[in-house]
């Protein structure tokens, strides 16, 4: 049976009715098509401490020292039971093996980036606040990669993302087993054409990253935490179609000998159709992926770049 990686999600964004006014916001593509790929884990912080549904609305509040979680009829201030909730529950996330957490953006508590700051006293805000829960997880977990559902709407970004949650979860896995150098070394090689496809300096810092830690007398598990902390920073930025293009010319060199003239000449035309835009990504990685069959030289490093999610999840055909 195929392995489910746990994706812990912002509770209303998987359809509960938790939000202040007791709706939910239900982020469908989650919970009607991607669902039966993931288990989703939700998540409220703001009922986890004990607020209630509905409940006051609350906000970002900075009182010239720190940014606080208050409520701004009453002054009622919620910042501590928030930081204390956030380490209990990040922690319990995590040991129970999330491979990635998508959070509802604006929120004060969900928010990613560009959450509202108010200064106090005042009805201006800054929109560069990030929501105090998912501050205090990205900053213990920064290895955890994380969304806000409003980039899922784009298929490009999703497709990005759920493709680490997947390299992530293949870390998790092999972890497992218990990490050793030559697990490291090896995961890293399985994985360095997807890496490159995505973001093409990581694959080199990321080799020079294993072999300082092991110079330095690090144990393998540091190493590999180390290892997917820097994999992921790397991974954040979206990748564009070069880097991708590039990775399947390197499949192609691969390829060469054993493809006739006009068949090599076909694939260059078709993956710089794609380079150009023309042409979806699953053209030329369905014909790369023909030939690597037919010629018997499929490895796990072309499949980590050419199936880097599952086909069923719907995104391929439309990045
Ligand atoms: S954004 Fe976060 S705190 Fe607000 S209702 Fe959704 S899960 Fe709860």
């Amino acid at each position: 049976m195929e392995h489910k990686p746990k994706l812990a999600v912002s509770a209303c964004l998987l359809g509960k009715k938790v939000r202040y006014n007791g709706d939910a916001a239900e982020f469908r593509a989650l919970t009607r098509k991607w669902n039966g790929h993931f288990e989703l884990m939700g998540v409220c912080p703001e009922v986890g401490i004990g607020m209630g549904t509905p409940r006051p609305t609350i906000r970002l509040v900075n009182n010239g020292e720190s940014i606080r979680l208050v409520n701004p009829k009453n002054g009622d201030d919620f910042t501590s039971p928030m930081l204390e909730y956030a380490q209990i529950q990040a922690d319990a996330l995590v040991e129970s093996g999330i491979c990635g957490f998508v959070f509802k953006k604006d929120s004060p508590s969900c928010g990613l980036e560009r959450v509202k700051v108010y200064r106090e006293g005042h009805e201006q805000a800054t929109r560069d606040g990030r929501g105090m829960f998912a501050k205090v997880f990205t900053t213990l977990y920064p290895h955890i990669p994380v969304i806000e559902e409003g980039r899922l709407t784009d298929a490009r970004q999703a497709e990005h993302y759920l493709a680490r949650v997947h390299f992530f979860s293949l870390w998790y896995q092999e972890g497992l087993k218990g990490w050793t150098a030559k697990a490291i070394i090896e995961f890293h090689n399985v994985n360095k054409l997807f890496l490159l496809s995505r973001s093409p300096d990581a694959k080199r810092r990321l080799g020079r990253l294993i072999a300082e830690g092991f110079d330095n007398g690090n144990r393998p598990e540091t190493v590999a935490l180390a290892y997917m902390t820097e994999a992921q920073k790397s991974l954040n930025v979206l990748t564009k179609s070069g880097p991708i293009a590039h990775a399947m010319e390197s499949v192609l060199g691969k390829l060469s000998s054993n493809l006739s003239k006009d068949e090599r000449q076909e694939m260059l035309e078709i993956i710089h159709d794609f380079r150009q835009g023309l042409l979806p990504r699953s053209a030329p990685l369905t014909l790369l992926q023909h030939h690597l069959r037919r010629c018997h030289i499929d490895t796990p490093i072309h499949q980590r770049f050419l199936s880097p999610i599952p086909l069923s999840l719907g995104l391929m055909a439309r990045v």
